[in-house]
């Protein structure tokens, strides 16, 4: 593990993508790959929509993927340039024919490719969004276990974010510039960058150069951003500096309860959002009951009836 004081993002934070369904979206991501749902709450910015977060035991920056849901806006976007074009977990080494198994039990389609040396399984989430379950030898994080899935099994947590563009100079150059990723492999279109400080899996973001590529549309069954991880406010702060310096338009820091955020989108038009590692998902809701009541800021509070009776209900895991 890195050590290293740090000045620029050390991994991937989480990755926000758009439901068609929020039940649906809640027994895929619970049951079928087995992730904890550990805090159920809305989109800050537009409270009439669902934001569900699901993760590891206490929703660890890296292991967190989440969803937006807009009741009566289900409309279908579409995949292509300009997003995040995969959701792509780490997986324990040897777990690969489990995972291909437990999907076809649960109607999935599955594909292996290999990819830089490791072996991928590749398949759709019930909006059609692309997920990944790559073995890797190398990942000592901890995956959310359940009755179907053991230690041996669980998804540890995001692998690498994986953004196509029809153009690559510049979003690499942001990436290894003001970012401060290193080039770690490069096999066609495809290139790896790993953050400053190291750590392999949950550390990579995979560049997609593709000139063809239709632009992607925002909606269900698409990803929407992509948050990279720093440890605290003051290297937030740098950050927010350092990005305005080197030219490019970034948001002022967002309360997001569970971590402070500022956003900026990158040159071929994929939203980044940096995102503090601290205080986390336990600041309103016990470790152990994560994700179990529909939490709201203060600021909504309010309007919390109102709120519940737009949104809704959600049945058990
Ligand atoms: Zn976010």
């Amino acid at each position: 593990m890195n050590t290293a004081v740090t000045t620029t993002p050390t991994g991937i934070h989480h990755i926000t993508a758009i439901a068609g369904d929020p039940q649906v979206n809640v027994d895929f991501y619970t049951r079928v790959l087995g992730l904890r749902l550990v805090k159920k709450t809305v989109n800050f910015d537009d409270p009439t929509a669902y934001h569900l977060y699901y993760g590891d035991a206490a929703g660890s920056p890296g292991s967190i993927v989440t969803f937006f849901y807009w009741p009566g806006l289900e409309a279908k976007g579409r995949v292509g340039s300009g997003q995040n074009t995969a959701i792509v977990f780490s997986a324990p080494a040897g777990s690969l024919d489990f995972w291909q198994n437990h999907l076809s039990a649960h109607g999935v389609v599955s594909h292996r490719r290999e990819r830089f040396g490791e072996t991928v399984v590749a398949f759709a989430d019930p909006d059609g969004i692309p997920i990944e379950i790559v073995a890797v030898a190398e990942d000592n994080r901890a995956g959310w276990t359940t009755a179907d899935i053991s230690a041996a099994q669980a998804l540890r947590g995001l692998h690498t974010a994986e953004i196509t563009v029809r153009s690559a100079a510049k979003t690499e150059a942001l990436v290894t510039g003001v970012m401060g990723y290193q080039l770690q492999r490069r096999d066609g279109a495809r290139a790896r960058f790993e953050a400053a400080g190291g750590g392999g899996s949950g550390h990579y973001i995979d560049i997609i150069a593709d000139p063809s590529a239709r632009p992607g549309v925002g909606g269900a069954g698409t990803i929407h951003h992509i948050a990279w991880s720093v440890p605290d406010d003051e290297t937030e702060l740098s950050m927010q500096s350092a990005l305005a310096a080197a030219g490019h338009l970034v948001s002022d820091v967002r309360d997001r309860n569970y971590f402070q955020s500022i956003y900026y989108r990158e040159p071929g038009g994929v939203l980044f959002e940096i995102a503090t590692a601290n205080p986390g998902f336990a600041i309103d809701e016990a470790p152990e009951s994560l994700g179990t009541a529909l939490k709201l800021p203060a600021q909504f509070e309010r309007a919390r009836s109102q709120i519940e009776s737009l949104l809704p209900p959600l049945g058990a895991k």
